[in-house]
């Protein structure tokens, strides 16, 4: 990158990232200073700051320090969110190159590049300092992505280049969104004076002032968000509602990995969270190995972004980083239109090699993905959370509280939420009113260490994911799974590992050895006397129709169901109002082979969701988890 001064200069823009004179002192003085950061944030217990144009991170860098170092933060307790929005990423290289020029940031910079996502468009959430701080990067152009936010900003940055410069990023639609994410006292600070901004952040519920620029520049604005008459920000369908938790105790009914990661954030939080678990229980958390092997999707969808983020979120989260036994996966183009397949989709994300890339078969290559100690992993989220081992039977509501019941009709323990993430029984626990799921039992096979001895090494010491994957467990069994096998009811399910389905895995295998040339065609038949098990893993995973899990507040399904009869008729009808809900009832369950995958994130999101705080998810990816989808689907189809 091209130079002017002391500050990098963008090409697509031919202007300065910040002063040629002066970075830190500008940014302090235009930004910091503006909103009077960070003794705005006293007193709160999260602050929520927006920019426009993320660029180098300088202000962000700044902000996470002062934010640090104040003294009022002493005790530790509130949170800070930084929302950026970036059209045009630095690459690592670059991002490392400009902060070589801030070397009191350096310790804070080195964190935010080693976070720092590929290029790829949506949502990026990162934590730092322990998760005080949390960025959330918004790649992609500003209207755009503005469009999709769900915040609630106690003050602004607008940072965009000079407004002569580039228009798009002071257009009407990106100063409407600005003030429909915007608290009633909402601060706002920008370098630039321009009338059109003035003029358009006034039309959008700002009062805005001038004051003294920086340096060279004369003057610069400054602006406070007048009452927010219309307090409905969101941008969401009517039925996809997310409410707000009620303060009090949350119990998180399910101690795997998903109820692991929902209670251990929301606690994050500093909420009152409690676990009910299974006295005994055969969940995922037994697992020998957790593989993250992505599947992703060459169209440009919601559906498609989502499990993009979910996958990098997971990949670069220091607790995974903590569990992590080994990383990288290959995925094989071992069928008909893979191949294709793949080098189409390492051209769509343009991640960079670090991230994903492919071979001349067109076999993937993911550097990052991590192997995940599973029981490892589920204990350290764990830790510190209260956990109350019984079975839950029932629920009841009674004076605004969950009681919870066993089959004995003793009483476990009450609280004022409850979240159920309780894998194959949530179905069970949610009677009449679960959405549809299915459930898979599922098989893996644990070798025996040394299996290849004397066989010139046939399984390769890294992880493949052919359709069933391979991997190595915790203590260094090469692990192969997994099947999928329908099951109607749970209690059909038979723990003792299935001679089918272990031939089944070994068969696959065996077929992708063949392909990687470890194993030549007429070997294939004696592959029994070449990989031998250890033993064989089995349990049940809950998954959804559409394979995305249910994260989200329980429809009382019939109320819902007639008060939205309109839906049969037309399926495009609008004005039916919020569905009928169960009160302070959750669901965070159908995450089918995922959850080590897919929890994280949505982890956040639903908390966030409860306390109020910016989604890390995109409006239209709201829609794809919420548990009401199912019954509207239906009833638009004209079902019910
Ligand atoms: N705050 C930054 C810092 O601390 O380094 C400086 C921001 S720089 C002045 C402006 C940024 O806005 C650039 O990184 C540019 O890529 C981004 N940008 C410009 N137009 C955009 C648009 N339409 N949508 C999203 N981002 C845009």
């Amino acid at each position: 990158m091209t130079r002017r001064g002391n500050a990098p200069v963008s090409p697509v823009f031919d202007d300065v990232y910040y002063s040629a004179d002066d970075g830190i002192a500008e940014s302090k003085f235009v930004f910091l200073d503006g909103i009077n950061f960070p003794a705005c944030t006293y007193g709160t217990h999260s602050f929520t700051i927006g920019e426009t144009g993320f660029g180098t991170g300088l202000n962000f860098l700044l902000t996470w320090k002062a934010f640090l170092e104040a003294p009022d933060n002493r005790l530790g307790t509130n949170h800070l969110t930084f929302i950026s929005i970036e059209g045009y990423p630095l690459s690592l290289e670059a991002l490392q190159e400009a902060h070589k020029d801030f070397p009191e940031l350096a310790e804070y910079a080195e964190e935010l590049q080693k976070a720092w996502p590929p290029a790829a468009e949506g949502y990026h959430l990162r934590q730092f300092s322990g998760g005080r701080v949390k960025l959330l990067l918004l790649f992609g152009d500003a209207a755009k992505t503005l469009k999709t936010l769900e915040a609630n900003i106690d003050a602004w940055f607008l940072d965009g280049f000079a407004p002569s410069k580039n228009k798009a990023m002071w257009s009407e639609d990106v100063l409407f969104h600005i003030g429909r994410t915007s608290n009633t006292g909402a601060k706002l600070a920008t370098f630039t004076a321009a009338g059109f901004v003035r003029r358009g952040l006034e039309a959008n519920g700002f009062e805005m002032q001038k004051a003294p620029g920086f340096g060279r520049k004369r003057e610069r604005l400054l602006g406070v968000k007048r009452l927010n008459e219309d307090q409905s920000n969101t941008r969401k369908k009517e039925w996809a509602l997310l409410p707000k938790a009620t303060n009090g105790i949350i119990t998180v009914i399910g101690g795997g990995i998903a109820g692991a990661w929902i209670a251990y954030t929301l606690q994050s939080k500093g909420k009152s969270v409690q676990i009910v678990d299974e006295p005994h229980d055969h969940s995922a958390r037994h697992l020998p190995a957790a593989l993250i092997a992505p599947a992703f999707y060459l169209e440009d969808s919601p559906r498609a972004t989502l499990l993009e983020m979910m996958y990098l979120y997971t990949c670069q989260h220091p607790l995974i980083k903590k569990h992590t036994t080994m990383t990288g996966v290959e995925i094989l183009a071992n069928t008909i239109g893979k191949a294709e397949k793949f080098r189409k989709l390492v051209e769509k994300l343009k991640w960079g090699n670090a991230f994903i890339s492919s071979n001349e078969q067109g076999d993937l290559s993911l550097p990052i993905s991590p192997v995940v100690d599973a029981e490892g992993l589920i204990a350290g989220l764990k830790t510190d959370i209260h956990t109350i081992r019984a079975t839950v039977d029932q629920l009841e509501r009674h004076d605004a509280t969950w009681q919870l019941y066993d089959k004995d009709g003793k009483h476990i323990t009450s609280s004022d939420t409850v979240i159920i993430a309780a894998g194959a029984a949530s179905e069970r626990l949610l009677g009449n009113n679960c959405p549809e799921m299915r459930l898979r039992a599922g098989q893996v096979e644990v070798l025996q260490r040394g299996t290849a001895a004397g066989t010139s090494n046939i399984l390769p010491e890294k992880s493949l994911s052919y359709g069933g994957y391979l991997t190595v467990s915790a203590d260094g069994h090469p692990t192969a799974g997994s099947t999928f096998e329908k099951l109607e009811d749970l209690r059909d399910f038979d723990r003792q590992p299935n001679e089918k389905s272990r031939r089944t895995i070994l068969r696959d295998l065996v077929s992708a050895l063949t392909y990687l040339g470890r194993l030549e065609e007429d070997h294939q038949s004696d592959w029994s006397d070449i990989l031998r098990t250890d033993h064989s893993w089995r349990g049940v995973r809950a998954t959804t129709p559409d394979h995305l899990p249910y994260v989200g507040p329980v429809l009382n399904q019939s109320a819902t169901t007639d008060k939205y009869q309109k839906l049969k008729q037309d399926a495009k009808a609008t004005g039916l109002g919020a569905p009928c809900l169960q009160e302070n009832l959750y669901v965070f369950s159908g995450f089918g082979s995922k959850g080590f995958q897919y929890a994280p994130l949505l982890a956040e999101y639903l908390a966030a969701s409860l306390d109020g705080t910016p989604s890390p998810l995109r409006t239209d990816q709201m829609h794809l988890l919420h548990p009401g989808r199912d019954l509207i689907r239906k009833l638009s189809k004209g079902y019910h």
